[in-house]
């Protein structure tokens, strides 16, 4: 019985040391939306910002979206800048960072630009409801990680991606994606762009979305580390308080 103990209180330790640091970073509206109602892409932050991104981008082992993003946006989350992809090389990184779907169905489409655009590895995580056949298919080009029953199990993935040697994960949304990441308190950091337009629309996806907190005690309390004008918009760098 002792023994057993030890060995649970040593895991838990493991785990705390190791699980990565997670950076969210989103562009929102002056009224807080990500994209439009139907979920369609919109240019919310100029070239400077852009190249922040990029930066962020490039100093992380991993970009992670919801499947919600490949679906609505197929994004390829390479790093563009050459001088960027450079300094990943000469550090002896691939050029751009692993890139990571999670994605409880396998709804990937083995298409996605995600899966084939640039180097890199590229992780698949869904949970255990996921059709064998779709696993299969997308096995091909990704290493497919299967955590939780129903939904991505988020605390057992970021624990295997830490197995991985992954420590520094860059989280690109969307909304639902970002709100089951804090509310299991795995979020560290956040970036928010707030860019000059407003998109409006009660069903247009927010930074934080799923079903949302609903007690005073629930809510999630942040710290504001920076907050800087670029170009036409500003830029808010919070530390998540309870991450
Ligand atoms: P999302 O957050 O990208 O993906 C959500 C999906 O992830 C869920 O529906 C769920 O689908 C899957 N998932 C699996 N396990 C989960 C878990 N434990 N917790 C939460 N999600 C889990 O999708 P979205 O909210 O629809 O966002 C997409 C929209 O955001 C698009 O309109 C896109 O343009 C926009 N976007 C904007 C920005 C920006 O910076 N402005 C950035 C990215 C995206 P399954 O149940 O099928 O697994």
């Amino acid at each position: 019985m002792q023994k057993y103990r030890r060995i649970e209180i040593k895991r838990k330790a493991t785990w705390i040391r190791m699980r990565p640091h997670v950076v969210v970073n989103v562009a929102m509206s002056a009224d807080g939306k990500l994209s439009t109602r139907e979920r369609r892409q919109v240019k919310i932050s100029g070239a400077q910002d852009f190249t922040r991104v990029d930066r962020l981008k490039a100093g992380s082992d991993a970009v992670m979206v919801g499947i919600g993003t490949v679906l609505a946006d197929d994004p390829s989350l390479t790093v563009k800048g050459e001088e960027c992809r450079q300094h990943r090389k000469n550090r002896g990184d691939t050029e751009h960072p692993a890139r990571i779907v999670v994605d409880s169905s396998a709804r990937t489409p083995p298409g996605a630009k995600v899966l084939h655009t640039g180097e890199g590895k590229r992780i698949i995580a869904v949970s255990r409801k996921a059709d064998p056949e779709r696993i299969a298919a997308l096995e091909a080009f990704a290493t497919v990680i299967v955590a939780g029953e129903d939904k991505v199990d988020l605390p057992v993935l970021l624990d295997e991606l830490a197995s991985l040697g992954i420590r520094r994960i860059m989280v690109e949304g969307g909304g639902t994606l970002i709100e089951g990441l804090l509310r299991a308190g795995l979020v560290d950091e956040i970036y928010t762009f707030i860019g000059n337009i407003i998109i409006g629309g009660r069903d247009a996806p927010t930074l934080a979305d799923g079903s949302g907190f609903v007690r005073e005690t629930e809510f999630l309390r942040l710290t504001l580390l920076e907050a800087r004008k670029i170009e036409s918009g500003i830029l808010l760098h919070w530390h998540v308080e309870n991450g």
